[in-house]
């Protein structure tokens, strides 16, 4: 075989930390930096990216490139550079980063070719046929519609193919392309559902248009239902006059189609990024936004890593979320990776929540961000009521004590909705026989299996893991077994026994299987009459419903007794998130928490001074323990069928970070992880800590010389850890 002497080094989507360089074949153009390129890889092909050209450390006698994809760089030059800064700062191999970036379709080395609309438009709108109804809807559809409409939005509203062909037929319509916004159907500057600012909405809208265009991040801390949205769209109205493009992002429960409808009513049109798309779908999307062919993208997540053509402005709404954070392979957090992108390209960035990540916070503190406020709800709406309910000493039938079985009845009466919360799916936590003091324990995790009763069975909520009710104790045959413990499920059979004529919904993640089966409940209880929702934090988000005047949180206590240092940060999140959605509307609303910790002083702090003074007191105890966001953390963990090798491999790692940055570095563990075993691994961590990013960066290099995948062993690094379990 010729070749051009030419050689490409490239990053393969492989978890491995190296580059592999290639042949040029002559028959092929060299392939451009960014580009995909077909590579031979032991007996597989792969798609992976030109990283360089001729490297002067080239390594000898490579094999050849099979195909170069692309003429040019695939992701754009930001998006590229991005790449390189991920796999820097996520200590994550480069080719399973640039794989990340990619949507699945691009991966596997298809063609990226925008599918460009059939657009129809009217010729002549006086000349509608008489006769033929169907077709004189069609034209007066259109006519609507500023004369021009999507192939897909006519079927979509309901005319028949052979209606179009007709009308194209007789000349009345023409089909073109929708090449760019320009030739698109109107996306427009929609004003509908504007609302006119209060004075608080008006002070923050008036700072943020001070700065005008650069990197600007801004912490807009608003109560919920203060009117952070209505700020995000004045500012996105802004951005788009400009005819620049906006990325926002939203947590995986939000992106309701309530949240799209309203975008959609003031803009025209919306384009949303979330796993439910098929992968053709998520590429059309892709290939539009990086053409600089969607004006907004609303999206989870993996949207923050979409390349713009004219990006102008970044919105990351419940910015504190723990959907922002990638749970597996490359670690990232979408919002940091948000102000990252904000930098780079020096635009606007506007972090919004009612309560704010400590990180934000610290940002905001330190000066790094701008702090905007809103303190009051927009439209007359007031705040609800916090109180404590002491049930020390009290009995509980299924959770709910008897003083908030009286208060629900008294909202129920006034017409009101109650909403009961609780963090934890199922019937109970614990199935035990109290003759011989069996438990039903998964064998996988050495943890508790939760009852389920509908449909019946034992599920762990570690591992999935299911298997059939006992009809009697497996080890002494005793027919009496016991649930203990409290899940929805239970709370949903409670309460209906004491409310028999209400209707009642229950919302988690057994019941939101289906979408169809959400909307309709969400349709329900939105038309208003009085009626129960229990559910876990499903309940907690984005929704809006009008008509609940009592939020009930009845096992507060379980979230700030965890071993995970963040977890008093995530429970009082969720709490002021529940309590959110009592009293939107006219009526006010009131939120009562249960617990056996009346003094407990994260809660009190929390009910007395709200999540401000509940967050001063809780980063105070943070900044004592020299705890993130004060100080950088990554955590190790490593998980094996055989604990020595778990713990010896994570042993090794703390020496090695040991000898080489003793000073710089702290090193907690390696200890068990809070889930010492899950799916048949036992799991370890080790949690490292450091002064500052530079140092901690430093230290976890020597990741990088660890053995990826030593035998039975399986490890990974978590910069920034949104938890240590
Ligand atoms: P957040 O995003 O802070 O939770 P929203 O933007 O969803 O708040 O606003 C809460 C409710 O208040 C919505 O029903 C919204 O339509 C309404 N709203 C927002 N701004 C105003 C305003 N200036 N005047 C009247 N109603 C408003
Ligand atoms: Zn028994
Ligand atoms: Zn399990």
């Amino acid at each position: 075989m010729t070749v051009t002497g030419h050689i490409a080094r490239i990053a393969v989507p492989k978890p491995l930390p190296q580059l592999f360089d290639y042949l040029v074949p002559e028959n092929l153009k060299p392939p451009a930096i960014g580009s995909r390129v077909r590579v031979p890889f032991g007996r597989q092909s792969l798609t992976g990216v030109c990283i360089t050209l001729d490297p002067e450390d080239a390594h000898q006698a490579p094999k050849p490139l099979l195909a170069v994809l692309d003429d040019g760089s695939v992701l754009g030059d930001e998006i590229f550079q991005l790449g390189l800064w991920l796999a820097s700062y996520y200590q994550h191999p480069l080719g399973e980063v640039l794989g990340t970036l990619l949507p699945a379709e691009a991966r596997r080395g298809s063609e990226l070719k925008i599918h460009r609309e059939r657009i129809w438009q009217l010729r002549n709108s006086e000349a509608a046929p008489r006769r033929a109804p169907k077709q004189a809807a069609l034209i007066g559809y259109l006519k609507q519609n500023h004369g021009c409409a999507s192939h897909r939005a006519l079927r979509e509203a309901g005319f028949s193919q052979t209606v179009i062909r007709a009308l194209a037929g007789k000349g009345l319509i023409v089909a073109g392309e929708a090449a760019d916004p320009e030739t698109s159907p109107p996306r427009g500057a929609a004003t509908s559902g504007r609302h006119a600012l209060n004075a608080e909405q008006q002070a923050a809208m008036v700072q943020l248009q001070n700065e005008g265009t650069g990197f600007v991040p801004t912490l807009l801390e608003g109560v919920t239902g203060s009117g952070k949205t209505e700020i995000y769209m004045r500012l996105i109205e802004q951005v788009r006059a400009q005819g620049r493009q906006v990325l926002v992002l939203v947590p995986e429960i939000a992106l309701t189609p309530q949240t799209l409808s309203r975008f959609e009513a003031r803009f025209g049109s919306a384009s949303t990024m979330h796993s439910g798309m098929t992968d053709q779908q998520r590429l059309q999307t892709w290939l539009r936004c990086r053409a600089g062919e969607e004006g907004i993208l609303i999206g989870t997540r993996s949207a923050v890593l979409t390349p713009f053509k004219n990006l102008g402005l970044i919105v990351v709404d419940e910015e504190h979320d723990g959907s922002f954070k990638q749970q597996e392979g490359l670690r990232y957090s979408a919002r940091d990776v948000a102000v990252k992108r904000a930098q780079t390209l020096q635009i606007p960035l506007l972090l919004g929540s009612a309560t704010p990540s400590f990180e934000s916070l610290h940002n905001a503190q330190t000066g790094r961000y701008r702090h905007l406020e809103l303190k009051h709800r927009a439209g007359g709406a007031v705040m609800p009521s916090f109180n404590l309910l002491d049930i020390r000493g009290h009995t509980l039938s299924d959770g709910v004590s008897d003083r908030l079985q009286r208060i629900i009845a008294t909202h129920l009466e006034a017409q009101g909705q109650v909403l009961v919360f609780l963090n934890r799916r199922g019937y109970a936590p614990s199935y035990l026989c109290p003759t011989c003091g069996w438990a039903a324990i998964c064998g996988r995790c050495d943890m508790r299996m939760t009852l389920h009763r509908k449909p019946p069975g034992l599920i762990c909520h570690h591992c999935d893991h299911r298997i059939g009710l006992p009809a009697a104790c497996p080890s002494c045959g005793n027919g009496h077994l016991l649930a203990v413990g409290l899940g929805t499920q239970r709370t949903e059979a409670g309460l209906r026994a004491m409310f028999p004529d209400t209707p009642l919904y229950r919302i988690d993640r057994d019941t939101v299987r289906s979408q169809k089966r959400l909307e309709e409940s969400l349709r329900l209880i939105n038309s208003g009459a009085p009626a129960i929702l229990v559910g876990t934090q499903m309940l907690a988000k984005g929704h809006h419903f009008p008509n609940v005047t009592l939020v009930a949180i009845i096992n507060a206590d379980a979230g700030f007794c965890s071993a995970d240092f963040k977890a008093p940060e995530r429970t009082a999140q969720l709490i002021v998130q529940v309590a959110g959605r009592a009293g939107r509307a006219e009526r006010p609303g009131e939120v009562w928490i249960q617990t056996y910790q009346p003094e407990n002083p994260i809660l009190t702090a929390l009910v007395k001074e709200g999540y401000q003074g509940f967050a001063r007191r809780e980063m105070a105890t943070r900044r004592a323990g020299g705890l993130p966001p004060f100080r950088p953390m990554a955590l190790l963990r490593a998980e094996s069928h055989e604990p020595k090798a778990a713990l010896g491999f994570l042993e090794t790692a703390r020496e090695a970070i040991r000898h080489r940055h003793r000073t710089e570095i702290e090193a907690l563990g390696p200890a068990e992880a809070p889930i010492p075993k899950l799916a048949d691994r036992y799991r370890y961590q080790l949690l490292l800590l450091a002064d500052t990013r530079a140092q901690l960066h430093r230290a976890l290099h020597v990741c990088a010389e660890l053995p990826l995948t030593a035998r039975r062993l399986r490890w990974s690094l978590d910069i920034d850890p949104y938890d240590t379990f």
